[in-house]
């Protein structure tokens, strides 16, 4: 199937590793024109070397909390690529902790990364993607979002608290033509939970490690997603194929689920 994305101009933030990257190597591989953003550059520029063989692609160094650093990354992805039709909000971490051992600073900086990271991206792009004739913006989620955990306190309402926005946002940006959907994300193999492993000590290969951490989870695949599982998802949400979705919620966690 033509999923209509050949050409078209794609943003993606946190594209180093993990679900950034590997949607950055899809889109590649549909003939997507790609800017891409990390804090770190030169892992950025090593991690994305070999795409440039096969797709025009923009990459700078970015903190997405930062609105002037996100305001030149867009504005120089803009006039390089010569438009935008899509943006994948995605970059972040979560912040393993409860509400006992989290100072007031630590919260600030979780609802700043969750929530502006994603709103100064769609500020900045809005022009852009309101001037293409499929602009679609991805908030790359998690299923925390709507089900909290004591261990991830503050990350799971701050990511409620985007949930929400990315509703407003669907509404507000349609009168532009542009369409705003979330992914909301289970656990996944990513650089995040490989570093969990590293940490844990564990004595267990990392697939049994993380087996143990989806049955605790009750995920009904019984294992972790990896990052090109949700790279499709994403990829298929920026098609103009998917022309009347928007303020959709799409879970893709394996099979949890705690409400119905
Ligand atoms: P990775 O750690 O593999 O990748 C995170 C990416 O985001 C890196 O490119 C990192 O590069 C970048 N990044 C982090 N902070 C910033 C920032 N402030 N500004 C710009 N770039 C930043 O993580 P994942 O692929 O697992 O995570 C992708 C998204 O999915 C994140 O938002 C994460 O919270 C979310 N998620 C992941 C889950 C999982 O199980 N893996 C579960 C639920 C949600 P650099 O450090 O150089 O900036």
């Amino acid at each position: 199937m033509d999923l209509q994305l050949r050409d078209r101009a794609v943003l993606i933030t946190g594209a180093s590793s993990g679900i950034g990257l590997a949607t950055a190597r899809l889109l590649a591989q549909e003939g997507v024109r790609l800017a891409l953003c990390a804090r770190d550059e030169e892992r950025l520029r090593a991690a994305t070397a070999d795409l440039a063989e096969r797709t025009e692609i923009v990459t700078a160094a970015c903190d997405v909390t930062d609105r002037a650093d996100v305001e030149s990354f867009v504005t120089e992805a803009t006039a390089r690529l010569g438009g935008l039709d899509g943006v994948v909000c995605n970059a972040g971490r979560s912040l393993m902790s409860t509400i006992d051992d989290t100072t007031d600073q630590q919260i600030r900086d979780e609802f700043e990364l969750k929530i502006f990271g994603a709103l100064h991206v769609v500020r900045a792009a809005r022009p852009a993607l309101a001037a293409s004739d499929a602009g679609s913006v991805v908030i790359v989620n998690a299923i925390l979002s709507r089900q909290p955990e004591s261990r991830l306190a503050v990350t799971a309402a701050a990511r409620a608290g985007l949930l929400n926005l990315s509703h407003s946002l669907a509404a507000d940006l349609a009168a532009d033509g542009i369409r705003v959907n979330s992914v909301l994300l289970g656990l996944v193999d990513t650089g995040q939970w490989q570093r969990r492993y590293a940490e844990s000590g564990s004595p267990d290969d990392f697939t049994e490690w993380s087996a143990e951490i989806a049955r605790d989870r009750g995920i009904a695949a019984r294992r972790f997603g990896t990052a090109e599982e949700l790279a499709f998802p994403i990829t298929t949400l920026l098609s103009p194929r998917n022309s009347y979705t928007t303020g959709a919620t799409l879970e893709v966690g394996g099979g949890v689920h705690r409400y119905v």
